[in-house]
């Protein structure tokens, strides 16, 4: 962690060790413009030796037995206990995320980790009855899950710590090696992670953080062929380009959204603001299933648009580090511009604005635009910002319609006191997640996460990132009969 006037420098960490390369260069806080540390740049030759040191790490780590994996996983949880304060501030600091959602990170991360220490010791095939075919008969065989060697993990900015966790908890748990790139914005909570791992015993080369451009180390990983599996969490355009290149190599991606939420006539206007609050702009709207669509029933739009404008405008903006603080800067002033653009688009286009829309201090107010064309950047493309549009619809079916008409489908939400519709709704909408009387950014960290059409392939959740990241290997013995 950065001292106040000392920049720290942050080296690549391989084989356990902290590297140095020829060129580092400043991270600077998205709040305050200050130079919080220079951070090392991995070229294609050290990527290359983080691939070799997981290659051989992956014969210690994949013969380690379930209980031992585990309890380097249960000390990891044991130690980021013990570090949780500072763990929150070093995600707040790279990344403006404000202190009590950062809080609420690393509280999501232990548990991640918790999760991924009890995974260890169930990881296990069936037994599959071969007599049911004619050829079978005289058989007896099961399944067992291998790991599937060195994983190559790239991960974004806005939960620095808790999206390496759902790749290297199950890593770990399931006995592979792990070669990491964090987003450039956000290397620090990888460092301040590796350093956990190495004191809980984990084996050198089985965790690398190799910090660096995407198109330098996140292409040097792909490409390679060691890599077995990459397993990736950011925006569509990457991901895409990734799967392209990836050849034979298993991918899971992890991929953006627009979310949205359906309000049915019967909705309890005043129980669903804080929920829709949280879910539109916490971590200032740079979540994957931040909630930026709100369909809302003709019969409770006006009530809604009038509480939830009055909502967003009470929002604390500053600075990320004081406890009060609700909204802070965007990751980088180039995303507060774009954000910005979109909203000038939708003004030009008969939407309006309700609350915020500009900047304050630099900080992009919460913003709420009612009247939007779907045609319109805020609406159709993922805003990642504070940003969210509401708009009227006469019926559930009408607003699943919008919900469906997206490139996107992560998770979508519908608060409705109807059971019919509910169900309808579970079955009808295009996502890979349906909340019934909740926002789409509801997430635990052990259930089933991911998306369809640009949203992504794949499933996170530490159990089912442990079924992307095992292969299933069959034995069959031959009781001599035939
Ligand atoms: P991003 O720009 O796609 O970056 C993600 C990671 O990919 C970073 O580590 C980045 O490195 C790296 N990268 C960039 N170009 C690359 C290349 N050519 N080859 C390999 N790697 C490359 O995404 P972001 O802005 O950090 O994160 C926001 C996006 O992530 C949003 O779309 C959000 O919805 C999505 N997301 C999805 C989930 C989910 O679970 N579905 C969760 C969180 C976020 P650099 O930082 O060095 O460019």
């Amino acid at each position: 962690m950065t001292n106040v006037g000392v920049v720290e420098k942050k080296h690549l960490f391989i084989n356990g060790r902290d590297v140095e390369t020829e060129t580092y260069t400043a991270l600077y806080s998205p709040y305050t413009g200050d130079v919080i540390a220079e951070i090392a740049m991995a070229d294609e030759k050290l990527t290359k030796e983080a691939i070799r040191a997981a290659q051989e790490a992956f014969q210690v780590i994949s013969k380690m037995p379930a209980f031992e994996r585990s309890a380097i996983l249960e000390k990891v949880v044991e130690l980021l206990k013990e570090r949780a304060d500072l763990a929150a501030e070093v995600i707040a600091r790279e990344s403006a995320k404000p202190i009590t959602f950062a809080k609420g990170e690393v509280s999501r991360t232990i548990e991640t980790y918790k999760f991924a220490a009890e995974e260890a010791k169930r990881i296990h095939g069936e037994t599959i009855p071969f007599d049911a075919a004619p050829g079978g008969v005289g058989r007896i065989g099961y399944t067992v899950r291998k790991p599937i060697g060195v994983i190559g993990a790239i991960t974004p900015f806005n939960f620095p710590m808790n999206l390496v966790a759902h790749k290297v908890g199950p890593a770990i748990a399931s006995g592979n090696s792990i070669v990491l790139k964090p987003a450039s914005q956000t290397p620090l909570s990888a460092l301040f992670i590796a350093e956990i791992f190495k004191e809980a015993g984990l084996p050198d080369g089985v965790l690398n953080v190799v910090t660096g451009s995407g198109s330098v180390v996140g292409e040097a990983i792909i490409k390679d062929d060691r890599v077995q599996m990459i397993t990736f969490t950011g925006s569509p355009a990457v991901g895409i380009g990734i799967r392209n290149k990836a050849g034979l190599k298993k991918t899971t991606l992890e991929l953006g959204s627009n979310a949205a939420v359906i309000l049915d006539k019967d909705t309890n206007i005043d129980q669903v603001i804080e929920r829709c609050i949280l879910g539109a702009f916490s971590n200032q709207g740079q979540v994957c299933i931040s909630l930026q669509r709100i369909y809302a029933h003709e019969e409770v739009y006006d009530q809604f648009v009038e509480k939830f404008a009055a909502a967003a405008k009470q929002l604390k903006l500053g600075d990320p580090l004081s406890p009060d603080t609700y909204i802070s800067s965007l990751i980088s002033k180039k995303e507060t511009e774009r954000a910005i653009g979109w909203i000038e688009e939708a003004k030009q286009n008969e939407a309006a604005v309700v609350a915020g829309g500009k900047l304050t201090d630099g900080i992009l107010e919460p913003t709420v635009i009612v009247n939007v064309d779907p045609l319109l950047k805020v609406s159709c493309q993922e805003v990642f910002a504070p940003v969210v549009i509401v708009n009227k619809v006469s019926s559930v079916e009408e607003a699943i319609g919008y919900v469906n008409n997206s490139r996107y489908g992560l998770q979508a939400g519908i608060y409705t006191k109807n059971i019919d519709k509910a169900l309808f709704a579970s079955e009808a909408l295009e996502v890979g997640a349906v909340m019934i009387n909740d926002v789409p950014t509801f997430r635990v960290d052990q259930m089933p996460y991911g998306g369809v059409k640009e949203s992504g392939t794949g499933r996170e959740g530490i159990k089912y990132a442990v079924e992307e990241m095992t292969e299933l290997k069959l034995v069959v013995w031959n009781r001599g009969e035939k």
